[in-house]
């Protein structure tokens, strides 16, 4: 309770100081969907990258040096997706690790069992339940400046987070609200899984990723990227999809993402 109290007052002295200039060049430079959002959207967003940014334990690897422009990248991206969720700042994420580049890496395992890792030996990115986020400074920046390509990494790992809100396994599904979002997302979230799969093994690049077709937990995170980055088109092809992702993030990314 103290502790809560003390983070409440943390937050709030935070908060009462004005954004710093520089930092919308940063966010004009590498995170293009913040343009597109509305003046109270770039006020909440500012508002919970702002906690992320002073909150976080960063670090860089390899030699890499985490400057405020990799903060403020990085948790600009992290923040669109919890932008309707008030109170959420990924609390449980305590460290956040960068790379230069795609890393390489071995014995860490894929799926269920606390850990996510992209990619087969060069990683691009990896989430742990209540571990470091690990993220590549290239690919996230890439994410960030393209903005239409459907691939975007924060948001990519920072879904694997939300997806472990509910315990450490990795499943594709979140922590909803109620019995009937549960019913509903097992039902849209599996159907269209399978069609993924199908779709992969056909002729025709889906819209989706085919990465997605790995399994469910990876299905989500590749469906949050594409609700943000191509929603128009997934709004059209997979509505159904599209309804129940705007159900949990309380967004609707084909009225503002232009
Ligand atoms: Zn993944």
């Amino acid at each position: 309770m103290i502790l809560k109290w003390l983070r409440w007052r943390r937050r709030k002295r935070l908060l009462a100081s004005p954004f710093p200039e520089d930092w919308l060049t940063i966010l004009d430079n590498n995170v293009l969907f913040y343009r597109n959002l509305s003046e109270t959207q770039q006020e909440k967003l500012q508002r919970i990258l702002r906690v992320i940014v002073a909150e976080k334990y960063w670090e860089g690897c390899q030699g890499f040096n985490v400057t405020e422009e990799v903060k403020v990248t990085i948790a600009a991206q992290a923040a669109l997706l919890v932008l309707e969720m008030p109170g959420q700042y990924f609390d449980r994420i305590q460290s956040i690790l960068v790379y230069p580049t795609a890393y390489f890496a071995s014995g860490k395992t894929m799926g269920p069992g606390g850990v996510v890792t992209e990619g087969d030996s060069a990683r691009e990115g990896e989430a742990w339940y209540r571990g470091p986020v690990i993220l590549s400074w290239d690919d996230l920046l890439q994410g960030g400046r393209h903005n239409h390509d459907g691939r975007n990494l924060v948001f990519h790992e920072f879904a694997h987070q939300l997806d472990m809100l509910n315990g450490r396994f990795t499943n594709g599904t979140p922590l909803l609200e109620t019995k009937q979002q549960y019913e509903q997302w097992q039902l849209v979230l599996h159907s269209e899984y399978q069609r993924l799969v199908q779709d992969c093994r056909g002729r025709h690049r889906p819209l989706l990723d085919c990465y997605g077709a790995t399994n469910l937990a990876e299905f989500f995170a590749v469906a949050t990227e594409c609700f943000f980055e191509r929603s128009r088109q997934l709004k059209q092809k997979h509505p159904e999809l599209y309804e129940i992702l705007q159900g949990f993030y309380h967004q609707d990314p084909a009225s503002y993402i232009a």
